[in-house]
Order: structure tokens, then C-alpha cells, then sequence
């Protein structure tokens, strides 16, 4: 599995297009001194009628909540950065691609209160593949139970995407691949589950869709709420309550969610097979309907589509 950046050529940054390799920060920037930046990851998949990026105002929603937070005021609207997204995309000439906005502060001060630097903001797409390996959304990936818990609801605000809190998020990941798994699971400071490293999960029990609540430690998951809404669409029953570790090995059905990781089954928990180690029918169920809509293939009944060609304005073009 690689997680290389596939290069394109242009970033948005503050209203224009700057290349690629010029989109540069200072080294004493706040956002590389102490993680000060919030972002948002945003998946466009090619469709018939050209790429569409999937639920593009409720990730640029949450990049304004995270600046909100974050007491970041942005000069622009949440239509301005939506459009620079769309307006990224088409201008490297991408199809399927991945587009991550960016709020960085930048350069100016030395200490914890940021007065002096500026805030930048910034659109970078560039193509990637499937998050957790070739045939992951398929075959299902092998996780544990990480030795690392998610921060607690009052030390970092986990409902913001905030890019220092990714240290938590990349030792869950070190670890796990260190010992051999595609994946892990956190537990809250409390000790029930959270969430994957950059993805929600699922449990599915007796046919019932079960999915722990946001309860601070974890993030609020586009894709988590598009297979809420999918599942109760599907009349599914669906519960929201909090998981105790041992009914992750006791799960008919599990999976993760999310944007890069889309809808990837679970086989093994800590080596113990999940279900019948491979992907369960409800997952299937749902992660089908999840990829039709967003690959264009089902009609967009929820409207979750923005496609590049019909909403691009040339913003700072
Ligand atoms: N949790 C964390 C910590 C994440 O980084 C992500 C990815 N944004 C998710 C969950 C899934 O969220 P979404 O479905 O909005 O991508």
C-alpha cells in the first residue's frame, strides 16, 4: 500500500493559482510549528457527466466550523472556497481525485497567541486510489485495537479537523502497520470505542446497523451520516450507542467509514474473524448504494453531487 502524493500542477492559494512546487510556507509558519491548520479532505469521483465532488457544502460546512473553533476568520464565504475546490479540480484537468482544502496560519509569531501571522487559505487535488489497499473495499482489511486512545472531549476539540491533532491519528496508524495490521481502532479516554485513525466505524449486530455516538472524541463523518441516512433509507434498523471493545469481536458485520477510506469491511479485530471474514450483506448493501450514488451510477436522490464542469467558476483564475 503506498500513500505517495501523486503531483498535479496548480494550488489554489488566497484567489490564484500558484504551481505546485511554489506552494510553499514558512519554516517558523504556526502551521508547522505547532500544527496550527485545519483542513478538509474532499473526494470527487468521475461520473458520466464528469467529475463530481461528494458532498462538497458539508465538508466545506465543517471546514468553517473548524476555523470557527479554531477562531480562524476566513475573508471568504463558504461558496468562494466551494467553487475554488471545483475551480482546482478543473484547472489540473483531474477526474477522479481527492481535494484538500487548507487553512494554515502562517509566519509571524513565536509564541502560543497567533496576532501577527496570516492566515492562508489554500485548495491543493491531486489523484488518489482506494485508502486502505487494493482490494480493501472488497476483501475487507485486517485492524486491532490500538494501544493509543483518542484525546479527551476537553483537551482537543475533535468535532474540528484540526491538522495537529493528526499526531494522535498518526501514531494509531504507526503502530498498527508496525504490527503487521492495515488499520487500527481507538478507544476514548473512557475506554469504549471511537473511531479508526481517519475513519468511523460501524458494527452490524442481528441486522441491526450500530454505530458509536460523537461524543467528543471522535469526528462527525460525512461518510458516517451518508450511511445513517442511507440506512434508514434502506429501513434498516439503526441504533446509536455507546460500544464496549469485546462487541467489536462479537459483530456479525463490521466497517469503516469515511472519505479516503470510503466503505471498507472489517475481517479480523486483534486476529479475531469478524463474522464470516469477509465483507457481510449489509455492508455490501450499503456500501454499494454509498459508491453508486457517489460514482454517478444511482440517481443522486439526496443531491450530494457537485460536479466540476457545471459548478466551476474560474475563482482567482
Ligand atoms: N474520523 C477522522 C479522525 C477523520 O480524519 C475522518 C476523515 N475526515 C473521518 C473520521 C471520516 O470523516 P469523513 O467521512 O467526513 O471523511
Amino acid at each position: 500500500m503506498s500513500s505517495r502524493i501523486t503531483e498535479s500542477e496548480w494550488i489554489w492559494k488566497d484567489g490564484q493559482f500558484v504551481p505546485w512546487a511554489e506552494a510553499r510556507l514558512h519554516i517558523l509558519s504556526l502551521a508547522v510549528q505547532f500544527g496550527s491548520s485545519v483542513f478538509e479532505g474532499i473526494r470527487c469521483y468521475s461520473t458520466e457527466d464528469g467529475p463530481a465532488a461528494f458532498r462538497l457544502g458539508d465538508h466545506i460546512r465543517r471546514l468553517f466550523d473548524s476555523c470557527r473553533i479554531y477562531r480562524m476568520r476566513l475573508d471568504y464565504s463558504p461558496a468562494e472556497v466551494a467553487d475554488a475546490c471545483l475551480a482546482t479540480v478543473a484547472k489540473n484537468g483531474l477526474n477522479a481525485c481527492y481535494v484538500r482544502p487548507m487553512v494554515t496560519r502562517g509566519y509571524g509569531d513565536a509564541g502560543m497567541l497567533p496576532v501577527h501571522g496570516p492566515l492562508e487559505t489554500w485548495v491543493c487535488a491531486f489523484p488518489w486510489g482506494t485508502y486502505l489497499g487494493e482490494g480493501a473495499l472488497d476483501a475487507g482489511v485486517d485492524v486491532c485495537v490500538s494501544s493509543w486512545f483518542r484525546p479527551a472531549p476537553n483537551t482537543l476539540p475533535s468535532l474540528a479537523k484540526g491538522a495537529g491533532h493528526y499526531n494522535n491519528a498518526q501514531l494509531i496508524k504507526m503502530e498498527a502497520v508496525a504490527n503487521g495490521y492495515a488499520e487500527a481502532i481507538a478507544l476514548g479516554p473512557g475506554g469504549l470505542v471511537s473511531e479508526g485513525s481517519g475513519q468511523n466505524l460501524f458494527l452490524v449486530r442481528d441486522g441491526v446497523v450500530i454505530a458509536p455516538p460523537i461524543d467528543g472524541t471522535s469526528l462527525a463523518g460525512i461518510t458516517r451520516d451518508s450511511i445513517l441516512t442511507i440506512a434508514r433509507d434502506l429501513e434498516l434498523p439503526v441504533e446509536i450507542v455507546p460500544i464496549p471493545r469485546e462487541m467489536l469481536y462479537t459483530a456479525d458485520e463490521l466497517f469503516f467509514t469515511g472519505t479516503a477510506a470510503e466503505v471498507t469491511p472489517i475481517r479480523s479485530v486483534d486476529h479475531i474473524v469478524i463474522g464470516e471474514g469477509r465483507a457481510g450483506p449489509v455492508t455490501r448493501r450499503l456500501q454499494q448504494r454509498f459508491l453508486g450514488i457517489a460514482r454517478g451510477e444511482l440517481p443522486d436522490i439526496y443531491g450530494w453531487l457537485s460536479h466540476v464542469e457545471k459548478g466551476a467558476v474560474a475563482v482567482g483564475d
